[in-house]
């Protein structure tokens, strides 16, 4: 092992024997007591070093002889530590790539942060390029959506839209202005493809025999918001039967949103939530039907700032999703209007009546939705 102390956590001393190792909150980690010379010892941990470098190095400052040991697994138990020469050799062929790796630099430090495990961060990052997401919808949310993705180290993003580029779908980091006209999947392909130029080619990512691998994740990000605020059953239906796991995003009326993430059979789906919301008001199904005829007609209040922050919150989600975070919050679709812009988070339940067995065992009085009690979001979103 080559034991680095996070390198993105801010060391700071309370005081003689007390060393807080971050700022923000989410991730500080507060250790003591620290004495002066393992303070000192600290700087060794670098990344540079093997333990039995590090072992002479602690002898010769008249340590005893378990001293490193104790002190690398206690700040590797406290998440403090991160190994700086991985053995998986997928993780060392990225070591490799120092372009690759120098572009991804704060995406590393990010993991590193997030993630407990000393050889986490280079796997993760790793085990993004062999993942395979589909996005639908090449708009204003859907196409930065999926460039984020695919220069976040996702290998193989592949964006799906109907008919051509119009003026309004352009924004920074997603379909680009000289683009109007052309296909919007093409389009979109194409800002992909410029967004992680070092990313494996789509050939390389394919299984050998020459299928496709499988999704890991689909978003759904229609350029007509209503198309995933309430989405259409039929459409979720062939997820739902393949359990592929899938993402709502979009702005409606001037209210961006990001999710549920819907793992099929355990979190609540399109289904579910017209299920509820019909048992609520019965005659749902019909302003439903009046309200999706013609939308693609109608003029979409989708404020390109607030598009891009729904991008990049729901290219966040899937991440944390892809990196193996399992959802905090399933079923919980984060909500916010301009121009107030006060997020909060409004949970959708599980319906036990819906094919897709999430609720089978849910409480049959399920309230549909509301919005949660549980979530100061706009704290957390203000930092
Ligand atoms: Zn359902």
């Amino acid at each position: 092992m080559h034991p680095l102390l996070k390198p993105s956590l801010r060391p700071g001393w309370h005081d003689l024997n007390t060393v807080q190792f971050g700022v923000a909150p989410a991730h500080a980690v507060v250790l003591s007591p620290v004495d002066t010379a393992s303070g000192s010892f600290l700087s060794l941990l670098d990344g540079t070093r093997g333990l039995p470098l590090l072992r002479e190095e602690a002898a010769r400052m008249g340590m005893d002889e378990g001293y490193v040991d104790r002190l690398v697994a206690r700040l590797a138990g406290a998440g403090l530590i991160d190994e700086a020469q991985p053995a998986d050799p997928r993780a060392r062929a990225l070591r490799r790539r120092p372009a690759a790796l120098r572009r991804l630099g704060p995406d590393l430090a990010s993991l590193s942060v997030t993630q407990r495990d000393p050889d986490a961060p280079l796997l993760r990052l790793t085990a993004r390029r062999d993942m395979r997401v589909q996005v639908r919808g090449a708009g204003r949310v859907g196409a930065v959506l999926a460039s984020v993705l695919s220069a976040a180290g996702v290998g193989q993003v592949d964006v799906m839209d109907g008919g051509c580029v119009e003026p309004g779908d352009v924004s920074p980091g997603g379909v680009a202005e000289a683009q109007a006209g052309r296909r919007r999947s093409d389009a979109a392909r194409q800002a992909v493809r410029r967004a992680a130029a070092d990313r494996p080619r789509r050939t390389r990512a394919a299984h050998r025999d020459g299928t496709e691998p499988p999704l890991s994740l689909v978003v759904l990000a229609p350029r007509d918001g209503l198309r995933a605020y309430f989405p259409d059953e039929a459409e979720a239906e062939q997820f739902l039967t393949t359990g592929t796991p899938h993402l709502y995003a979009g702005v409606l009326e001037a209210t961006g949103f990001a999710g549920p993430l819907v793992l099929p059979g355990s979190t609540p789906c399109a289904g579910c939530v017209l299920r509820h919301r019909t048992d609520r008001d019965p005659r749902w199904p019909r302003l439903l039907a009046q309200w999706h005829s013609g939308g693609r007609r109608r003029a979409q209040a989708c404020d390109l700032a607030l598009a891009t922050t729904v991008a990049g919150l729901a290219a966040a989600r899937a991440l944390a999703f892809l990196d193996g975070h399992a959802p905090d919050s399933p079923g919980v679709r984060w909500e916010t209007s301009l121009p107030a812009l006060n997020w909060h988070a409004r949970q959708l339940w599980a319906h036990p009546a819906c094919p897709c067995g999430a609720g089978s065992e849910a409480p049959a009085e399920g309230m549909g939705e509301h919005t949660s009690k549980q979530a100061p979001l706009h704290a957390t979103m203000a930092g």
